[in-house]
């Protein structure tokens, strides 16, 4: 059982969570830290040399990665260790005209990104991040990483004396009653457009940013830009056993698999035919079907890379397994009809097996019983979750990538409150057992 003793793998929860607002900046920090342990960055448009035993990731679209350690052993095709997880999480996206005026403000224009909770967005203190396209005076297209970090804006809600019917069943307007706003519109601003005050905006950003870089020729021309709360995670609670905070879902998941993977490292420490693998989509709150998410082809073109024949590719699946780690709804204690009492996940106590009879997650017998076999063997709690038979299920990357590549495979994840709000929440003692239960799962031998 997880305790208190060790509090870094929440600690680096926090910080990097915090330093992530959005998946570009949370696959940046991950290849930054993988640099640090040593994996070298491969490029889709090169032909790769592997060694083995070596350290390796690569990037694709800026917010998808995947890392892998190759198998000491080359004699045997390797065995697949592969941690699945998603970077992206629901919110406010602008729009390509970023700003419009209404009333005396500019405010921006945005679009719902997946399936937030609407109503948490309003009167936090909201700032901008995300990937920014530009020009520069060599004619080249590039992209920058680009993060306001204060609060530039905000949605204050409308006074109850203004909505009397706030608190009964009120239907908030996504194009109407979302737009954060930006900025007062001044006298000399009548005329000036949204995209050049916008445009004013995002370079200062991008100065503060990129301090050693020249603007001189440079020209913004679009943007991936995200809404995010700027109040920080935190720990909260009891002896700060609760984790506070936007993004838990999944970011949880994509830095505890990367914890997981540099605890593997020594050769001591894994299987010779293992090649554990950490696999973080984006776009999954968004149906996944995009050449980033794990429907496209991402997992599949690395893949094809490591196991270029046939046979041993389907050899190689079969000895395979997969762990699709997405946040689980914890049983809420205001909201216990709302939760099928029989098979409902507690906060702090344990990783939760989701799983669905209709195979909206990937878990079946052979899966479960395998991980709570290593549960056992790791002294680890693990809990049992299912909807209630008259709600509909959610899903996971897990089920589109375990059928195309015939690998087996299980839904797990850390017990979350509040999914999808601005302010997620889950337990510190469960980010530690989730910790122990992935370097297990990379580390664990080989059956016969
Ligand atoms: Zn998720």
């Amino acid at each position: 059982m997880p305790d208190h003793a060790d509090l870094s793998p929440v600690a680096s929860t926090l910080r990097w969570i915090n330093a992530s607002p959005s998946p570009f900046h949370a696959v940046a920090i991950m290849a930054h830290i993988l640099h640090r342990h040593g994996f070298v960055e491969l490029s889709e448009m090169d032909s790769w040399r592997l060694e083995p035993g070596g350290r390796y990731f690569v990037i694709r679209g800026a917010a998808s990665i995947i890392a892998f350690v190759t198998p000491l052993d080359h004699r045997h095709p390797p065995a697949v260790r592969m941690v699945g997880a998603h970077t992206d999480s629901p919110g406010l996206k602008l729009k390509p005209n970023p700003l419009k005026k209404k009333g005396n403000h500019w405010v921006a224009d945005v679009e719902v990104y997946g399936g937030p909770l609407l109503s948490t967005w309003m009167d936090r203190d909201l700032s901008l991040a995300g990937m920014v396209g530009y020009i520069g005076p060599d004619g080249q297209s590039r992209q920058l990483l680009v993060d306001w970090r204060e609060a530039v804006a905000l949605v204050p809600n409308l006074a109850i004396h203004l909505n009397r019917t706030a608190n009964d069943d009120y239907k908030i307007q996504r194009h109407e009653e979302l737009s954060p706003i930006f900025m007062p519109l001044d006298a000399e601003q009548e005329e000036a457009q949204g995209r050049d005050l916008f445009l004013a905006e995002l370079t200062k950003a991008l100065v503060r940013n990129h301090p050693q870089m020249t603007l001189e020729g440079f020209t913004a021309l679009d943007w991936d830009l995200f809404f995010y709360d700027t109040q920080p995670v935190a720990r909260i609670g009891p002896e700060g056993s609760w984790v506070s905070g936007a993004r838990l879902d999944n970011l949880i998941s994509c830095f505890s698999g990367l914890r997981a993977l540099l605890a593997i490292l020594d050769e001591e420490n894994r299987p010779e035919q293992a090649l554990p693998m950490l696999a973080c989509f984006h776009h999954e709150e968004v149906g996944s079907h995009s050449t980033t998410g794990a429907a496209g082809n991402f997992t599949e073109a690395v893949m094809g890379r490591l196991l270029p024949e046939p046979e041993s590719m389907a050899r190689s699946m079969a000895r395979s397994r997969m762990l699709s780690v997405d946040n689980a709804h914890a049983v809420h204690p205001n909201f216990i009809s709302k939760h099928d009492g029989n098979n409902a996940p507690e906060i702090n106590k344990g990783v939760v097996i989701k799983s669905n009879a209709n195979q909206r997650y990937t878990t079946h017998v052979i899966s479960s019983s395998h991980l709570k076999a290593l549960c056992r063997r790791l002294d680890l709690p693990v809990q049992d979750f299912t909807m209630r038979s008259d709600m509909p299920c959610g899903s996971t990357i897990g089920p589109m990538l375990s059928a195309r590549l015939g690998l087996q495979s299980i839904d797990i994840g850390v017990p979350t409150w509040a999914m999808h709000s601005i302010r997620e929440s889950a337990g510190a003692l469960d980010i530690i057992g989730l910790d122990r239960l992935l370097a297990g799962f990379f580390s664990e031998p080989m059956e016969a």
